[in-house]
Formats: structure tokens, sequence, C-alpha cells
């Protein structure tokens, strides 16, 4: 039976959702000799644009549930690609949305406007159901080469630890909840939590394209029914910014040769592997969450009865197109 929020909105039976967002061409790249090499031709399909005298050996073609070209604003991307996910955590499931592309192809930006969007909408849904009591707390975690930092509290230190809870799953010991007042309030935890991430960024050069950060909102809310029975929900819903995603490509397409200067990130490796067998389902035996610290802590927000969103953002940039189209097939196969 289809599950409805308190707003109405139906929660959506697939339970990974797929959408693609192409950026604009930006400065830097219209000042070098990019151009741009991929076209939206429709709402699901993007296509590679060979240049003139280009033999095309490899798919250049790529169909997916919604495809948001370079003029698309994060609104659209929010209400198509993410707000059923999203909202599904104020009925009880957990959800989890991902920004996965390469560095510079728009993950952070997406994903601030992602999640400032679900931030007006999950209030707006809370005013309009009174009859419920709500009550939102919010955790900021970065996993950084496989160390786990608490973004609430600068004073953690750079390693927590993963505890096993039997009730709750893995928990990351020590970490600060702040429980969230009003919208405002919200925002500007999640504002701490982005600035705190940025102070690691210029004492570790370029940690952003090697770091996962993950904002996490608990949300529970009581209902009182008319035969007086008391009916709660909990869910948690997890916003990631995930590291940069060659960090998870091994190897050059034309061979074995390993990418010079880029470390393999774990966490980013399980990930994909995790939900390339989610996405194939029952017949997909051993589900790895457990390998990895990202892996872990998204445990109970990703497999079972949890909703996922995952957009992936792509530059248009005709220097980036193997990345691009690393990117592009990671899509295909999470759908
Ligand atoms: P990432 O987090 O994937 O490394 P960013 O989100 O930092 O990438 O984006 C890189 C640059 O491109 C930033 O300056 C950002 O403002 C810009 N940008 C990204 N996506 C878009 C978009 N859809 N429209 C306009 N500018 C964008
Ligand atoms: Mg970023």
């Amino acid at each position: 039976t289809p599950v409805t929020t308190p707003g109405g909105h139906r929660v959506p039976e697939e339970k990974i959702v797929v959408t693609v967002r192409l950026r604009p061409l930006n400065k830097r790249e219209q000042a070098s000799k990019d151009h741009v090499a991929w076209d939206c031709i429709d709402d699901c399909t993007i296509v590679y644009k060979p240049s003139p005298h280009e033999r095309l050996v490899q798919q250049s073609s790529f169909t997916f549930d919604k495809v948001f070209g370079p003029d698309s604003m994060t609104e659209a991307v929010y209400e198509e690609g993410v707000k059923n996910v999203a909202l599904s955590a104020l009925m009880g499931i957990n959800a989890t949305i991902f920004a996965y592309g390469q560095t510079s192809s728009g993950k952070t930006y997406t994903m601030r406007g992602i999640t400032e969007k679900a931030v007006n909408d999950i209030y707006m849904h809370i005013m309009n159901t009174p009859e419920r009591d709500f009550r939102i707390k919010i955790s900021g975690i970065e996993i950084y080469n496989e160390n786990v930092r608490d973004l609430l509290n600068s004073e953690s230190g750079r390693s927590l630890k993963l505890l096993d809870d039997p009730e709750k799953g893995t928990m990351v010991e020590k970490l600060m909840e702040e429980t969230v007042d009003d919208d405002k309030h919200l925002r500007r935890l999640i504002g701490i939590c982005e600035a705190q991430r940025q102070v690691g960024e210029t004492a570790l050069n370029d940690t952003s394209s090697r770091s996962h950060q993950i904002i996490r909102l608990t949300i529970e809310s009581t209902l009182r029914e008319s035969s007086g029975c008391v009916r709660s929900f909990v869910a948690s819903l997890n916003f990631v910014d995930l590291a940069g995603s060659e960090r998870a490509s091994q190897t050059h397409a034309d061979g074995a040769r390993l990418r010079e200067g880029c470390h393999i990130n774990l966490s980013l490796m399980t990930l994909t592997t995790v939900i390339r067998k989610l996405s194939v389902g029952k017949r997909s035996g051993h589900i790895p969450y457990r390998d990895s610290k990202l892996t872990r802590i998204l445990q109970h927000s990703l497999g079972g009865n949890a909703r996922t969103a995952i957009i992936c953002t792509l530059s248009p940039a005709s220097g980036h197109v193997e990345q691009t189209r690393n990117t592009l097939y990671f899509a295909s196969r999470a759908k």
C-alpha cells in the first residue's frame, strides 16, 4: 500500500530514485578550449556530442527517470527528484539524499539548495499538521580518510568511534545532536556544519573533494488518534554531499593504470557497491555495509524500507568527458 505524508504526498514505490543534473560551462572552462560536450535532448535523455572528426566507440546516449539541463533550477531538481523521498521521513521512513559526481560538477551547490528546499517543505508540513507533535534533532558528520569528525562540535577531534547499538544500529560515539527549536534555528545549525567543513578545507588542502559530509535530521512525531491511541514515528533524513567520484574510479577507461595522485576512497567505493547491489534487489546476496564508515553510518537509511534519492551531477566540459561518462555509468547501474 502506498504511504502518504501528512500533506497528502505519495511516497514513491521505488526505493532508489536516480536523476542527473548537467551544470552550465563555467568561466574557467569557457576561457580554456573546453566546449559543451553533452546535450539534454529531452527530459530523460542526455547525449554526447562528438567533435567533428571524432570516431565514437562508446555509449553516447543515456536515459534516466529525469535529466536536468544547464538552465534548470534547483527548485525543479528538488520537486521532481527529491521531495517525495525527503518527505517520507515525516512518516517514519528513513531517507537519504546523495549528491554524486566528480569534483567541481556541482554536488555542494545542488545539495545546499536541496537541503534549503527540504527544510522549508518540512516546516510547511509541520505547520499544516497541527494534530501531530514533531521534534527534530540534527547532527553533522564529516568522513575524511575513514576518520569521522563532528561538524557541530569543533572540539571533538578528528576520529570519533563507531559503536554498534543493538536497537539503534551503528552510532557515532560522542556525536553532538542538537534539538531544533524552529526552521531558523535549523538553518543556523546547518550553516555551522557547512562552515566547519570549510575550516577543514583550508587546513588540509582540498578536503572537500576527499571527504563526505552528512547532515542528519532525526524527525520524531506523535499523533493522538480519535480513539485516544498515541502513535509515534521516527526516522532519519540524511543529506549527503559525497567526495568527488574520481576517487571511486581506479583506472583509466583504456586500461588498468592507476590514476596518479588519486587515492581510492574506501567509503565511496563501498557505497557504489552497496547501491549497485540494492538496485539489483533480492538476488544480490551479501551487501557489504560494514566495509566502510560511510555505509555503516547510513546502513539503516539505505536498505530495507528506506528511500534513496541520488542526484548525479555532471560537468558539461569536453575536458571532463571521461569522468562524466563514469558518473553516467554509475547512475545507470544505480536505478
Ligand atoms: P562540487 O561540490 O561537486 O565540487 P560545486 O558545487 O562546488 O562542485 O560547484 C563548482 C562550481 O560550479 C561552483 O562555483 C558552483 O557555484 C558552480 N555550479 C555548480 N552547479 C551549478 C549550476 N547548476 N548552476 C550554476 N552554477 C553551478
Ligand atoms: Mg563540494
